[in-house]
Parts: structure tokens; sequence; C-alpha cells
């Protein structure tokens, strides 16, 4: 099933193309990387996915799923390091995402809540604060957290930065099993193609237009594909 298609996409700033006619879908089960160096559109198209910033023309259709229905798992801020609140609150603030207008968290929210923690293997942490986790146990509270607003789909934007290596594998592995267990849609703008290629199904190469939308086995045999995997692109 398509839950999302964008075609012809532009998207601008003042006189700054960000993206250029720009087409690719995602279906129900796709893991899906968004690759591309520094200033290629990779954000401008997940502002655009989330319906923060509009397409100036072509078009963005969500089809099997709408867009509040979309976890969001933002680039790491300096912000989120000092939020002063526990990690049950950080993870329930993500059931805030899916109406606008909720003002109370209901017992149905406590209880998506407690099962992404469960789902995630943080329950133990819930009455932490989030300042003291280390930097992996955060990204697994914001994924907890994404997940209370995610129906099938979550989107991650460069979810590894900062984590050591340890934390990166045990992250990708748990963002796999979701993935494949849950079938839960997921949509990662990364730099680290090589690691990404061994988990995503399909590539999207940005560079203000898409080089390249395809499987990650085609994208692996193309020039740029080859590029990207022996160079790894560290901008
Ligand atoms: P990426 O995420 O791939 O690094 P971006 O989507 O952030 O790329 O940027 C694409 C282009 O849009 C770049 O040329 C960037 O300078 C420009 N851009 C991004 N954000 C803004 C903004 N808020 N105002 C003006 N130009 C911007």
């Amino acid at each position: 099933m398509r839950l999302l298609e964008c075609s012809n996409v532009n998207m601008s700033y003042d006189n700054i193309q960000a993206v250029k006619d720009l087409s690719f879908y995602v279906d129900q089960g796709d893991y899906l990387c968004i690759v591309g160096e520094n200033g290629s559109g990779k954000t401008t198209l997940v502002k655009g996915l989330l319906g923060l910033m509009a397409p100036d023309s072509g078009r963005i259709s969500y089809i099997g799923i709408k867009k509040n229905e979309i976890g969001y798992l933002p680039q790491k801020t300096a912000v989120q390091k000092d939020f002063p609140a526990s990690v049950m609150e950080v993870v329930l603030s993500g059931c805030l995402n899916r109406d606008r207008f909720k003002l109370f968290y209901t017992k149905r929210d406590r209880i998506i809540a407690l099962e992404n923690m469960e789902r995630l293997a943080i329950s133990g942490l819930a009455g932490k604060s989030f300042m003291d986790l280390s930097e992996g146990q955060r990204q697994r509270v914001l994924l907890a957290r994404a997940l209370c607003s995610a129906k099938r789909l979550i989107l991650l934007d460069e979810p590894m930065t900062s984590l050591d290596p340890v934390a990166t594998a045990d992250l990708y592995e748990l963002i796999a099993s979701l993935n494949r267990e849950c079938d839960m849609t997921v949509i990662m703008v990364t730099h680290d193609v090589s690691t990404a290629l061994k988990y995503a199904g399909k590539v999207l190469h940005m560079k203000n237009s898409p080089l390249f939308f395809g499987s990650s086995r085609e994208y692996a045999a193309t020039e740029i594909g080859k590029k990207m995997l022996g160079a790894d692109i560290d901008d």
C-alpha cells in the first residue's frame, strides 16, 4: 500500500531552490534512506513531508497516512539535551502530535507511552530525568516519543549523530526490528551510507533534485552509489 508520494516537488527559500523537481514514493513497510551532501535539500524535504513548509509547485500526497500520523525524530539540538523533564513526560509528549487541540493526556496516551517504552526497553528509565541519560538512552527515549505519534511511519533525521559506535549499532538494530517485526515504515536521513544500506531497502540520493531513487541493491551498483559507499562522505 502506498503511504505517500511526491510528484515534481519544488521547494525554495527566497531565491534558493532547495528541492527541485523531486518525485518519489513510500510504500507501507519500506525502509528508505535519504542521502546526499550538506545543502542538498534533505532537511527541506523533511519539512515538506511533515507539512511544516509547502512546496512552491508539485504535490506531496498522503495516501495511506495523515500528516499528523508521522512520528518524527528530529536532528539533535542543544535544547533537547537540557530538557528538564522525566523520561515518561518526554515520551508522553509524543502523544500531543496526534491531536493538536489536546490539552490533557488521556489514560490511553499513558498506555501508548508505556507500551512504546516497553518496546524500546526503557521502562526502567521512566522516572529518570532526561538530562541525566546517556546519548544512546536519549535517542531511545526520543524514538519512543516519535512512536507515540506514529501510526505506521517514522521519519528520522540523522539519528546517529554523536552516538558512540555501540549505541549507533544498537539504534540501527532497534529501527530495523521496528521495520521488520512491527511493519513500521522508516524514512531515515543519514550520512552513514554504508551502514544504512545494510538495513534500508530503498535509497533516495538528493542533490536538490534526486540523483537516484530505487532499491539499495541497484544503488550500490551505480557510479554515485559506489562513490558514496567507498567514500562515506562525512560533511
Ligand atoms: P541538507 O539538509 O541536505 O543539508 P537543506 O535542506 O538544509 O539541505 O538546504 C538546502 C538549501 O537550502 C541549501 O542551499 C541551504 O543553504 C538552503 N536553506 C536551508 N534552510 C534555509 C533557510 N531557512 N533559509 C534560507 N535558505 C535555506
